[in-house]
């Protein structure tokens, strides 16, 4: 029989929403576990400057931010996991939670699992994903320095990546499957006005040419409009269409939305089953910010709270 341990509570996922619901729950003495997963501190580890995070006037790294929020964590007590959950049983009492060959059981469960990059889905990226394909421009830009780069997307993104990948290379090309930027309008400027970056509008990338062992070596291009097929040399391709729901592990046990996002209730951050809470990218699809998700995992923490509280009431009052 596994090992099993129980905690009054449970957070999952180590990034901006999991670690200020980690922060709120150990000060309030529920002495959390964070299961941790496999890329503790969350997206914003692979994130250069964070300019929008408030409190920080001349901005911060992404990756000292979330070390800063760990230490913070750790000095109220909050146990840490690093690991990822295999399976969860979230309608037993207490909820069941798998994590490799340990099982730990909880009262309250707060979902934190964010969101990770969508692919193209093409068979020859699958191949060339590492080898001149990549979905992070902090993780592997330096690797593409003076190399002719494309950038897939029209979102905030890709923006964010082109203009950092100007750093490394003497041209970015951003690839979009329209003729305007879903960007936010700051974004459009920035990349608009670097002298690094082109455009090529209404195109869809159809397939990566190249091969693992010598690299990429360019993309065959699909105009949306006319259907006309093109090709175009480069040796990097970054993919930035989006994010999807770290959800699956869930199944159809919790609510979500047709993309996958957990739906929470109202202005809170209950889900469709008691006791789960949700907080965020895993629950947002509109915005998705580290703020914002720090704000939601604040709101998780006192939801599960006062959760905690009404059940040991209830328990108190069978028990008198
Ligand atoms: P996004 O806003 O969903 O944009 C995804 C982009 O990829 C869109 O332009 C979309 O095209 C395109 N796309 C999606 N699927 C595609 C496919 N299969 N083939 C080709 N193109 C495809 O995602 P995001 O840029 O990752 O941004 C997500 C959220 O994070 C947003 O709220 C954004 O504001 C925020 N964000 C903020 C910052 C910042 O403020 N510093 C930085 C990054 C992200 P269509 O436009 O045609 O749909």
């Amino acid at each position: 029989m596994a090992e099993s341990k129980h905690y009054k509570i449970i957070i999952i996922g180590s990034g901006a929403a999991g670690l200020t619901a980690a922060l709120y729950t150990a000060r309030a003495n529920l002495n959390p576990l964070v299961i941790e997963g496999t890329q503790p501190g969350g997206q914003l580890t692979i994130t250069t400057e964070v300019e929008n995070f408030p409190g920080f006037p001349k901005g911060i790294l992404g990756p000292e931010l979330m070390t800063n929020m760990h230490k913070q964590v750790e000095k109220f007590g909050a146990e840490f996991l690093y690991g990822t959950v295999i399976r969860a049983d979230l309608h037993k009492n207490p909820i069941e939670l798998d994590v490799e060959d340990k099982i730990f059981t909880t009262n309250a469960l707060i979902i934190a699992t964010g969101a990770t990059a969508r692919l193209l889905g093409l068979e020859s990226e699958a191949k060339l994903i590492g080898h001149g394909i990549s979905a992070c421009a902090t993780c592997d830009g330096f690797f593409f320095k003076d190399k002719e780069i494309i950038v897939i997307g029209g979102g905030d993104s890709a923006m964010e990546e082109a203009n950092f990948l100007t750093r490394f290379s003497k041209k970015v090309t951003v690839v979009h499957r329209r003729n305007e930027l879903r960007a936010s309008a700051i974004m459009q400027e920035r990349a608009f006005n670097n002298p690094k970056i082109e455009f090529l509008w209404n195109k869809i990338v159809t397939d990566f040419i190249g091969k693992p062992e010598s690299g990429l070596e360019g993309v065959q291009l699909k105009d949306t409009v006319t259907n006309e097929e093109s090709t175009l040399a480069c040796e990097g391709a970054f993919l930035a269409i989006g994010h999807t729901p770290n959800t699956q592990i869930f199944g159809d046990q919790i609510e979500t939305d047709d993309n996958g996002y957990i739906i929470t209730q109202g202005k809170s951050t209950k889900t469709s089953i008691q006791g789960v809470f949700a907080a965020g990218d895993v629950q947002d699809s509109i915005y998705r910010q580290a703020i914002t998700a720090a704000g939601s995992g604040c709101m998780a923490a006192i939801d599960a709270q006062h959760y905690l509280e009404a059940q040991e009431f209830a328990e108190e009052k069978k028990g008198s």
